[in-house]
């Protein structure tokens, strides 16, 4: 009976610069899809697309360059021409010298440039200018801004893939001031993939296409248009969102002024102060950031673990680069790695040295678990010379609002419904009828917020992920009980009809499919608008209108499939969620707050209940009396959730959501108001953003005045799109 949901999620248009005229074609697809299930399922093939090796390349292919390291033994066919002393490498000659200066522009840069050369300038190391500005995103990651300017790339004494040094002209960016380490990464992708494990460790054995959709996952988190498109791995250089540095501005940022062989000079005997590498790092990764920076505050660019770039690798590209910005080769089989690693040798950390290698795991030569990245974003300059080297760079401010920036709004709130949560029957008269759902999703639509989220639709969840919670057991004796016709599952108050069994599969299945897409960083949040509800049930019993407990299924799952480690799960229902509360009394990974009427169905739920053994404390439940409003609600949330959930740093936040504190509602005595839904909402998701990046899934559970539905659901809904 309802609504054809669109989703409005487009990829960023290919739109090249005319600065960037050596771009490849970044020709992006508009896609529009009509049915979430679709895109979720095309998300997923695309992903696996690009673990695979791109652009025809073949099975089997081999590092090339300038030697980054120590190859695999199986890979002992490949060329590895090392120089055998790096100190025979000073730097000789002027070339060109940076021209970043503050207060420069246009004439005066090419002025300086001039006077360079004229003069015989034997030398332009150590910083050029003063110290570009760090910054912090909004996700709470450290960049620096680094300013446009002109440098020599290269290098006249390096390996062959080095000459000839040229002049190059990179456009203000940031760049990460530390490699992605796996806490982030885990934050915003999926499981962590590195083989030497520790939040603060850089995240390796990922491949050049899973750090193209961390960057795309980044970009939308913060409210940016992500670059890569994730059919063709095209990055589209005008989006303003997140993506692997180009060589040049790699090599840019890490010489940081200088023309030496590392950006602290000539001696390699000084490397070990700032670079893990083969001579100190006892073969493994470090934290980041434990050694010296370099002069821009940059950290780990030599060493620790070779990084990503955005280029195509070609042994030749410096003879026929462009001067401005250059994006490298349009076709080849491997990517550019920059920086050296764990496990690189001194003169392959230099700030010149390149290395190609194959974008897929598997083909991979130089070791996986060496291989990691950092990411850039442009700053918005317009791309002159001007524009950026005359002033400090700007902070960026993300605006994440309702409009993108290409006006299309960018993905934000998914929306989980399906016509078949109403073919759960419960009879005439049961409180739990389907015009829940539809009075809450009419709503939506006509207040034009529905075509404004992205819509995830149902399917039945897996088994497995259901009994994480309930026992095998009781699962079959749910399918039975409705295939048999039985009148009532356990208790009176939970009636089956022959498709409940189906509905609650579905029910699991729309909300694990809303937590993928927010591990996806398809949409920061989403609100699933599912029947039947779930927070009474039990392991073994079904309960109170609930027959699976969804909210404490998704929290497995994204602790067992997106390998999270803590989950807040809040429960706003008027009703204490003695299921949810019970699945998780002794285990201190999930958090439990509820706030609810008391004494009341189902008694449980007392302030003394702090959850048990090595979980005590991590459940918190303020029971309220009969007729508490606003002000008891906001300030059980303000004064006792926050700072618990603060303190406990969430991976993910749950909303069990009902509306049955209401005023007015049927079954409970609470004077809630639609405005305080509204409140109570910026709460739980500020929460989310100060701890886990905004990952939020809300999950409706009672509420049974339709009006109060309605306009609640709205005022909720809008709060999670704010
Ligand atoms: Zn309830």
């Amino acid at each position: 009976m309802l609504l054809a949901l669109q989703s409005l999620w487009v990829p960023p248009r290919g739109v090249c610069t005319p600065l960037l005229d050596a771009l490849p074609e970044a020709a992006a697809r508009l896609r529009v899809d009509d049915e979430g299930g679709q895109f979720m399922t095309q998300f997923a093939e695309n992903r696996q697309a690009l673990s695979r090796p791109l652009r025809g390349l073949g099975p089997r292919a081999h590092a090339e360059g300038g030697g980054l390291g120590h190859l695999r033994p199986e890979c002992g066919d490949v060329e590895h021409d090392e120089k055998d002393s790096i100190s025979a490498y000073a730097a000789t000659g002027c070339g060109y010298s940076m021209g970043i200066g503050i207060g420069s522009c246009g004439r005066a840069l090419a002025l300086a440039l001039l006077c360079c050369f004229g003069s015989g300038c034997e030398k332009a190391e150590g910083p050029a200018t003063p110290k570009p500005e760090i910054v912090s995103t909004k996700s709470g990651i450290e960049m620096v801004a680094i300013p446009g300017g002109w440098f020599e790339m290269g290098s006249r004494t390096g390996q062959a893939d080095e000459r000839p040094p040229h002049k190059v002209w990179v456009d203000a960016f940031l760049i990460d001031r530390y490699e992605v380490t796996q806490e982030q990464y885990k934050k915003l992708v999926l499981a962590d993939p590195a083989h030497f494990k520790g939040d603060r460790l850089p995240v390796e054995m990922v491949n050049w296409g899973d750090a193209a959709l961390y960057c795309n996952a980044r970009s939308r988190a913060e409210g940016f248009s992500p670059c890569y498109d994730p059919e063709t791995a095209q990055c589209d250089f005008s989006a303003d969102g997140y993506r692997l540095p180009t060589e040049a501005e790699w090599e840019y940022a890490c010489r940081a002024g200088t023309r030496s062989d590392y950006p602290f000079g000539n001696d390699p005997r000084l490397l070990a102060d700032h670079a893990w590498f083969a001579n100190n790092s006892g073969n493994r990764t470090h934290p980041v950031g434990t050694k010296a920076p370099n002069p821009w505050g940059l950290f780990d660019m030599l060493g620790n673990v070779a990084e990503w770039c955005n280029d195509i690798y070609d042994k030749g590209y410096y003879a026929v680069s462009p001067e401005r910005n250059p994006t490298g080769p349009a076709e080849g089989k491997l990517y550019v790695l920059r920086g050296g690693a764990w496990n690189s040798k001194a003169d392959a950390c230099r700030s010149a040295g390149r290395m190609g290698e194959a974008p897929g795991m598997q083909d991979a030569c130089f070791a996986r678990d060496a291989i990691g990245f950092r990411c850039v974003r442009r700053l918005k300059s317009g791309g002159g010379e001007c524009a950026l080297s005359r002033e400090r760079a700007p902070l960026p401010h993300p605006t994440p609002g309702p409009e993108g920036t290409k006006g299309r709004p960018a993905p934000k709130t998914g929306l989980v419904y399906g016509d078949v949560y109403l073919q759960h029957n419960t009879g005439p008269g049961h409180p739990d009828r389907p015009e829940r759902l539809t009075a809450m999703v009419d709503r939506l639509k006509q207040k034009g917020l529905l075509e404004q989220m992205l819509a995830i639709k149902p399917a039945p969840a897996a088994i497995e992920w259901v009994t994480t919670i309930h026992s095998q057991q009781y699962v079959e004796r749910l399918k039975k009980g409705c295939e048999e016709g039985v009148p009532f599952m356990d208790t009176r108050d939970s009636p089956v009809c022959k498709a409940t069994f189906e509905v609650a599969l579905n029910a699991v299945g729309g909300i694990l499919a809303a937590a993928d897409a927010v591990m996806e960083g398809k949409i920061r949040n989403a609100f699933c608008a599912v029947r039947p509800p779930g927070h009474h049930a039990l392991r073994d019993q079904a309960m109170g209108f609930c027959y699976f407990n969804n909210v404490a299924i998704a929290a497995r799952y994204l602790q067992e499939k997106h390998k999270l480690a803590k989950v807040l799960i809040v429960d706003w229902d008027v009703h204490h969620g003695n299921g949810t509360q019970a699945a998780f009394d002794g285990d201190p990974t999930v958090f439990y707050f509820s706030v609810h009427q008391h004494p009341f169905y189902p008694r449980t739920g007392l302030a003394t209940d702090r959850g048990v053994g090595k979980a005590v404390g991590t459940k918190l439940n303020v029971p309220l009396p009969a007729g508490s409003g606003d002000a008891e609600y906001k300030k059980a949330f303000e004064e006792q959730l926050r700072p618990a959930a603060l303190a406990f740093k969430p991976d993910f936040v749950l909303i069990s959501c009902g509306f049955d504190a209401h005023e007015g509602d049927l079954l409970g005595r609470m004077k809630v108001t639609t405005p305080c839904y509204a409140e109570l909402t910026r709460i739980v998701k500020g929460i989310a953003e100060k701890c886990c990046g905004g990952r939020l899934v809300s999950v409706f559970e009672g509420g049974y005045n339709l009006d109060n539905l309605a306009s609640a659901a709205e005022a909720h809904v809008r709060a999670l799109m704010e």
